[in-house]
């Protein structure tokens, strides 16, 4: 298995060299991807959702703030949860997954993996929009108990269901996991959008490869599968 960080290189953490304290006069560590050393204060800390530092030299998540305000939580620790929510499985050519569904609204474990996903897909490539916990549904892909694969979707406000994001880690690519993904989530959640006999969603800003596994599992009106539309936001 592909470490979180081989995989995530802006998830790759930070080492501790001197801990005076987050509260008091900071926690000296040493950035895993550039190595650069930095004092991280409470002072100059930032992000959405969780509060968190990123190195000035080459933006790699430093270390994420845990919830007591104490202590230090490496960002790779946000994909690997202790405990799954309860979910189904999907089972593509590379094995067998869970999938967890989340709708709240507020930030919790299984969104903000997806949030952490998103981090990484952005830094991979600038073309993913932002995940926004408060805005977005999603279903989240485990192995294990690490997040390895998500799909935002939400109801766009003339009320059709529109798949927005689906990111699959780079060492997970290629295996079918999309896919199944896209296919579990039309039959979980999208399918009951559609009113009479016609089964279709909307696809926002899908990049080519996108368009390439949407019509590979046949979301297409010639493959009889469900019709998906795909719309270019400006
Ligand atoms: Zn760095």
């Amino acid at each position: 298995m592909v470490d979180i960080e081989d995989d995530h290189p802006n998830l790759s953490g930070s080492e501790i060299l001197d801990d005076g304290g987050i509260q008091d006069e900071g926690v000296k560590v040493r950035c895993r991807q550039c190595g650069t050393a930095i004092v991280l204060q409470t002072d100059w800390m930032g992000g959405k959702y969780v509060d968190r530092w990123r190195c000035s030299t080459c933006k790699n998540n430093l270390a994420i703030l845990s919830d007591d305000e104490d202590g230090l939580i490496q960002p790779s620790e946000m994909l690997v949860l202790s405990s799954i929510p309860k979910g189904d499985s999907i089972e593509p050519e590379s094995g067998e997954y869970q999938v967890v569904r989340d709708e709240h609204d507020e930030p919790n474990s299984t969104n903000l993996a997806a949030f952490f996903l998103n981090r990484a897909g952005r830094y991979e490539d600038n073309h993913i929009g932002r995940f926004d916990i408060e805005h977005n549904n999603v279903h989240v892909v485990f192995s294990g108990q690490r997040a390895i694969a998500y799909l935002s979707w939400n109801e766009s406000r003339n009320g059709y269901m529109v798949l927005r994001q689906l990111y699959v880690a780079p060492s997970y690519r290629r295996q079918g996991i999309g896919g199944a993904l896209i296919d579990y989530w039309w039959k979980d959640v999208a399918r009951d959008w559609c009113e009479d006999d016609d089964d279709y969603y909307h696809v926002e800003s899908p990049n080519e490869s996108m368009s390439r596994l949407i019509y590979s599992i046949g979301h297409y009106e010639e493959a009889g599968g469900p019709i998906a539309y795909e719309h270019q936001v400006m």
